[in-house]
């Protein structure tokens, strides 16, 4: 399976990142091994000391599908999730710096945190999916899929021109403002509307 990731997908994280808003979807990968299973804690890695929470709504693939029309892409999954996209945010900054390509900081074991539940997308308006997280019960993002720059539906359409996608590969959507560190000993707990989709330690 694939973990595809969505990079800059909300204006108003793209802006405290400093970064540009991008003029089409960007995406980055992280490996099968990335993948944190429901339940597992995250263990602080010792090759950073700026680990970043991003929370994201997460979308899981259902049905192979290449050069996806982006009318058609809803029929090539059902369910959405809730994850992390954990990132080292000095390995990052470094090779964003270098020009270097970001897997140290981005693919590292454990750096894709998925909700252990999905929830059937007719039971949610997908063009306003309200989602927060908590960080030791203070409430540290909260954003909504309407204001993402790209839908989901146009990021599966964008991406099935470059590579085809198969069941089971989970697409993170992009991360709205609010990302921060963690430290070992938080509780990170996320939300889609009032449903707790994950509840994550910090180790
Ligand atoms: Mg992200």
């Amino acid at each position: 399976m694939k973990i595809i990731c969505i990079g800059r997908n909300y204006a108003d994280h793209a802006k405290e990142m400093n970064a540009e808003a991008p003029s089409e979807p960007m995406f980055f990968m992280k490996s099968d091994i990335a993948l944190l299973r429901p339940g597992t804690p995250f263990f602080y890695p010792n090759f950073s000391k700026d680990i970043h929470y991003e929370c994201e709504i997460v979308v899981k693939i259902d049905r192979v599908g290449k050069n996806i029309a982006e009318k058609f892409a809803h029929k090539y999954y059902s369910e959405i999730g809730l994850g992390i996209d954990f990132t080292a945010r000095d390995l990052q900054q470094k090779c964003k710096e270098k020009g270097h390509p970001w897997e140290i900081a981005k693919s590292f074991e454990g750096s894709a945190a998925i909700s252990g539940q999905f929830i059937d997308k007719s039971k949610l308006d997908l063009a306003s999916i309200q989602f927060s997280m908590t960080q030791n019960t203070e409430e540290v993002q909260n954003g909504n899929s309407s204001d993402m720059l790209f839908s989901i539906d146009a990021i599966i359409s964008y991406i099935s021109q470059f590579m085809t996608l198969k069941k089971g590969d989970l697409i993170y959507t992009g991360t709205p403002k609010g990302v921060g560190p963690v430290q070992i000993g938080d509780e990170l707990i996320g939300f889609i509307g009032d449903t707790k989709m994950f509840e994550l330690k910090i180790k």
